[in-house]
Order: C-alpha cells, then structure tokens, then sequence
C-alpha cells in the first residue's frame, strides 16, 4: 500500500461516517419518490401517453433517460445518440497522470438503457421548436410532445491562434481535455500521459529549470479544477522522484479566481501559496502559440506578453454543441450567448415551454460537471411529470456543481458549491483537501458513475 493511501484511525472513523451519510443521502433511496438527496419529489409520475425525445446520449442525456422513465411510465421515450461507447470523463486527469487504465473508463452505450427507452444510434441534425419536430441524420423528422436536449459542450482549441487539436501530444502540448465522446476516446489523456512522462526525463538533464505552462481560457468550461488538479499531481509526482525544483509550473487564467465560490477559491490559494515553484498569472488568456519556438501571447487587457515554455496545458476554449449554438433554442445575446437558454431552476426552454435542457450545453457558466447533472437529473424528474400534467414547475435547481481539486498525489479538496455559497454533501470541514476524498474521486466515484449516477439511482 503506498504512503499516502494509509488511513489512520480518525480518517477511518471519518470514512465510515462519510459512507453512511452517501447511503443516507438517497444513493439506495427509492428514486420514484425520493430525490438523491433523500428529499421527496414534489410531483407524482404522470401517466400519459406522451411523446418525449432525448437529443444527446452522454451524462445528461442517460441520466435524463433513466429519469424520464421513471417521471413518465406510459412515455414514448426515444433517444437519439450516436455514441456505441460511453466515456467516464473525469478519468482524464488520472489517466493522464498513469493511475487510471482506459478500461476504466468506457462502457458500452446500451449497458446504460432503462426498459423501453428506444435509441436511435444517429446524430440529430436540426431542431424545429416551432413544429415540435427533430431531424436526425437517418430517421428524418421526428415529432415530440417533449424535447430534452443534453448535446454537451464543444471544443474551440482552433480559438487560440495557432493551434488546433492536432497539436496534442506534439511540441510540449498537452490537454487533458481533448476527447471523443462520439468514439469514446480519451486521446488527450493518454497523450499527455506520454508527455509527462518525456518531462520526468527532461528533468533528469536539464540545467536549468523547465517552464510548464496551465492556461484556462476565458469561456465557460466543464470539469473546473481539472488542470488545476493535474498541475498539483504532476508537481507532486515530480517531487516524491526529487525534480519538482527544475520545474517551475504558471497557471494562466483570466479570472481573479480559481475557483468560482470565495471560500474555496481563498482556501485553495492559501495551499497554493506553500509552492515556491507555482507562479499564478490572474487576468491573463493564452491568446496565440507558437509550437515551433515554444512561445506563448498572453493578453491581459490591452497588453500582452511573451513567455517561453517548455510545455504547455492547454483547456480549450468551449461552447455549446453548434446544433444549439447555432439554433433558436440558444441565448440570443449577452455573456451567455450562444448556450442554451433555459430557466436556472426549473430547466425548461424560456421560449418554448416543450423544451428541457440539461448538462454542460445549458446556460450556466459555473455548473458544467457531471455532479452538477446528477442534481440536474432529479429536478428534470421531477419536471417532467408536472409539464405533463400541466402543472407549475415546483422542483428547483440550486445551481449545485462540483470541482474536486487534488491538491497532492492522494489529497482532495472536495468544492460543493453554487454561485453564492459552498454545499457540501458531507458534514466534514469542506475546506480540508482529505485523503476520503481521493479515494471517493479515484475509486468510489468511477464505480459509483457507471453503477448508479448513469442509472439515475444517485
Ligand atoms: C477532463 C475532464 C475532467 C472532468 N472532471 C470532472 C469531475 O471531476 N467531476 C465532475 O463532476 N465532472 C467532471 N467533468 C465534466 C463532466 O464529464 C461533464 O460535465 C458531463 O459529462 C456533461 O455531460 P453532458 O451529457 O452534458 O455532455 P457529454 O457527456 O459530453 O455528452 C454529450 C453527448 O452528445 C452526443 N452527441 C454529440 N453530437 C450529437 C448529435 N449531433 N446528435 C446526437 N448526439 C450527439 C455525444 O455522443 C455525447 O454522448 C470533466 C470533464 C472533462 C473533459
């Protein structure tokens, strides 16, 4: 067992309080009735015979699945996703750091289907809210009495002049982000794996200290506190083989914040203030790369500078999926614009009153995680039935999201939050990174995502 994973007996006893608050919170609860939170839905299922279409079969659109069914018996519940594989998102970070294998995370699609929910293995190609009708690449038009869209959030890394995604994995370029949801693939994990592992060995030669830049973009993100978590992973790493003093780590971000709620953001800052070798560059966006002489432009208002690196994390720049982008279901102006325009707490279109959205591809700038759809998922339940029936929509969204952030090889800063306050599911200092909470996020969690979160059963 290595050092780190040793509980003592105070973190045992912790442990096995933590475990039975998640076992009181509603994970085994009766989720007709009962939200995860162990909370009653505040309506009934409805009965009716009603059409209802899923557009997007990741996170969201599964949990949305197996929730519906559950909202909605006598539904005719069609979904429509391409994907044959699902990929467990959040292993990127371990994976990219070696402690994670791809068969821990990827499942098949179809493992994932509630009873009598149709998947209509194909892309949507266009929505037409005004005649209730979806288009798909193969099936055509296809009416609904009930939409939910859950397309997810696309990558712009072509945003950032010169580069694009086929950069990864060259150059010093790293992005654990860079995926394919489609094909299930976490390419940007396993090449930045390969990359980390190039560095150790720079490390070993080099004179003089190696510059590894992390550079967040100004666009809202899923997965905060990801690069966040494998800057201090890579760090700690590099440490426990004696190098991390020939590597001097920047993280860019265009915030005055690292995290999105105060307490957080100040207890994280206050840890990384002990790293001598973390510079942090507040207000700065990468704005243009040059790979071949290893030169970052970073902009800050209307000045900007060079830096020189060695390697570079890069978190692209997002937006909504382009069918909701471009369409009239997304926000039509402002700081939201182009993410789709839904209603923070009940979920439903602002327009069209047929409408659901849930997921990264929805207008809420901090809430883009999969916690963040597992709380989702229980207001649309609760949601749906009432649309049905006709009645007000009374279940609301907090707002709740979660950005766990490793603070070390085996410590976790567990950050529950919504934009005004922290809401932390446990009852232990939620300001305290734990060794319970590296085990929850690297063991519990991955099970925990396939078995129950995917089956709308947490
Ligand atoms: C590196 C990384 C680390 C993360 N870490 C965490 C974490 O620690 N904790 C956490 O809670 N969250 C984390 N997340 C975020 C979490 O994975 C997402 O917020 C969550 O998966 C969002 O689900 P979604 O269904 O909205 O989007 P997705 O899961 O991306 O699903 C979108 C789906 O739409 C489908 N689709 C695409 N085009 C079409 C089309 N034309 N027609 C039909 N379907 C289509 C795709 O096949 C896909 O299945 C992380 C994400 C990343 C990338």
């Amino acid at each position: 067992m290595k050092k780190y994973q040793k509980l003592n007996r105070r973190e045992a006893l912790k442990l096995m309080a933590a475990g039975s608050t998640l076992a009181g919170s509603g994970l085994y609860a009766r989720t007709d009735v009962l939200s995860a939170k162990g909370a009653a839905l505040t309506h009934p299922a409805s009965h009716k015979h009603a059409r209802i279409v899923i557009a997007g079969g990741g996170t969201a659109g599964i949990i949305a699945a197996a929730r519906t069914r559950r909202a909605a018996p006598n539904a005719e519940i069609t979904l429509i996703s391409p994907n044959e594989k699902h990929l467990y998102q959040s292993g990127a970070l371990f994976r990219a750091a070696g402690l994670m294998s791809e068969h821990e995370m990827v499942r098949d699609t179809s493992s994932f289907f509630p009873d009598n929910v149709r998947w209509l293995q194909e892309k949507v190609t266009a929505f037409d809210p005004q005649k209730s009708i979806v288009e798909s690449e193969k099936s055509g038009k296809i009416p609904y009495d009930v939409l939910i869209v859950a397309l997810g959030c696309a990558y712009d890394y072509g945003a950032i002049e010169g580069m694009d995604a086929e950069k990864v994995g060259r150059d010093g370029v790293l992005s654990i982000y860079l995926n394919d949801t489609i094909e299930g693939s976490a390419k940007g994990a396993e090449l930045s794996h390969a990359l980390f592992q190039k560095l150790q060995g720079d490390v070993v030669t080099a004179t003089k200290p190696l510059e590894v830049l992390f550079c967040e973009p100004d666009t809202p993100i899923k997965g905060k506190g990801s690069a966040l978590s494998l800057m201090m992973l890579y760090l700690d790493l590099l440490k426990k083989k004696g190098g991390s003093q020939k590597v001097r780590f920047t993280y860019v971000t265009p915030s005055s914040q690292l995290l999105d709620e105060k307490e957080f953001d100040e207890a994280l800052k206050k840890i990384l203030k002990k790293h001598r070798n973390v510079e942090i560059l507040y207000g700065h966006t990468l704005q243009k790369l040059d790979t071949a002489s290893k030169k970052a432009t970073l902009v800050s208002g209307d000045k900007s500078v060079e830096r020189g690196y060695d390697y570079i994390h890069i978190t692209p720049p997002m937006h909504a999926h382009p069918l909701v982008r471009d369409s009239a279901l997304a926000v039509a102006d402002g700081p939201q614009k182009g993410w789709m325009d839904v209603d923070p707490a009940t979920l439903r279109h602002r327009k069209y009153e047929n409408i659901f959205g849930l997921g990264d591809v929805i207008a809420l700038d901090y809430a883009k995680s999969g916690g963040a759809v597992q709380h989702q998922g229980i207001i649309l339940q609760d949601n749906i039935a009432a649309a049905l029936e006709e009645d007000k929509l009374t279940y609301h969204y907090d707002g709740y999201t979660v950005a766990p952030v490793v603070t070390a090889y085996g410590k976790v800063l567990l950050a529950e939050y919504n934009s005004q306050k922290a809401l932390p599911t446990f009852f232990l200092d939620p300001y305290e990174p734990r060794v319970i909470w590296w085990w929850l996020q690297r063991y519990f969690m991955p099970w925990a995502y396939f078995n129950l979160l995917m089956r709308g059963m947490m």
